[in-house]
């Protein structure tokens, strides 16, 4: 573990049912894990399936000011002069600059009512629903839940039918689109995903620091990119004590605790076995 020393250790990590709490939102228990990072200077990127307006949200509350990877990975923000260097894919927009990778939220809505006028009329998108009703379904205040509406990159769905699953699938695959599974919802994207924008960060910390040791914490399938793409990854559990079994991959530390819990413990001992703090 000496070696680690020399190496500035990356914080990825999901929100929804990982950093914060499946049904309350909150992320008191790994309060004592985040204290310390923001102690030790380490960054934590957020990778979430979250809007930039949810994100920053989240951001503010946590006091956190490092770059953000939202709608899985269709978007990595970045805070103005983080990198002092130039940055290649990088567009100006206010206080951020933004590199995209996903496919226009027009575009998905489009692929999602064709699916909903051939195969499911019950299948329902965000972009279906009311401000009442994804309140209903995510536990979050009306304020939030309109944040959570302002997509540009990902569209969350519900879908209670495994065939009509399967047939979206392989259509999505045809013309380059792809679905996940999230803590909540089913989530329609383009190629992007989170794990693509690991990399890219990845390499500008790279840049930054020199050397550098990448950990990942996530709980769902659409963590699973992210999880690969890091040095060390961990796996919560879910709100009822359970793993998700689509996350399957060589080296996973399964998280003895749900949630902000378990994250809590896994940074924890993570540090206290590198000796770093
Ligand atoms: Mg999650």
């Amino acid at each position: 573990m000496e070696a680690m020393k020399e190496k500035a250790v990356i914080i990825f990590s999901d929100l929804d049912s990982t950093l914060l709490e499946h049904h309350s939102y909150s992320f008191e228990a790994a309060r004592p894990a985040l204290d310390l990072i923001k102690k030790a200077g380490v960054p934590l990127i957020f990778c979430t399936s979250k809007t930039r307006l949810e994100t920053e949200y989240w951001q503010e509350k946590l006091d956190i000011h490092h770059p953000f990877v939202v709608e899985n990975g269709g978007a990595i923000y970045l805070p103005a002069g983080y990198f002092p260097f130039p940055l290649a894919q990088a567009k100006n927009r206010g206080r951020w600059f933004v590199i995209e990778l996903g496919s226009p939220y027009a575009k998905l809505r489009q692929f999602l009512v064709s699916c909903q006028q051939q195969l499911d009329f019950r299948l329902r998108g965000f972009g279906d629903m009311s401000v009442e009703e994804i309140t209903v379904l995510t536990g979050l205040s009306p304020t939030k839940a309109a944040l959570a509406r302002e997509r540009e990159y990902d569209e969350p769905f519900i879908c209670d039918d495994e065939k009509t699953l399967s047939i979206m699938k392989e259509r999505a695959k045809k013309i380059g689109f792809k679905i996940l599974g999230g803590s909540r919802f089913y989530h329609l994207t383009g190629e992007n995903d989170k794990g693509k924008a690991v990399r890219i960060l990845k390499e500008l910390y790279s840049r930054l620091y020199g050397n550098i040791m990448t950990i990942a914490l996530g709980d769902s399938h659409n963590d699973l990119a992210m999880l690969a793409a890091v040095d060390k990854a961990y796996l919560v559990q879910r709100h009822d004590g359970s793993y998700d079994r689509r996350v399957q991959l060589k080296g996973l530390v399964y998280v003895d605790g749900p949630g902000p819990e378990g994250w809590g413990q896994a940074i924890l001992s993570f540090f206290a076995a590198a000796k770093q703090i």
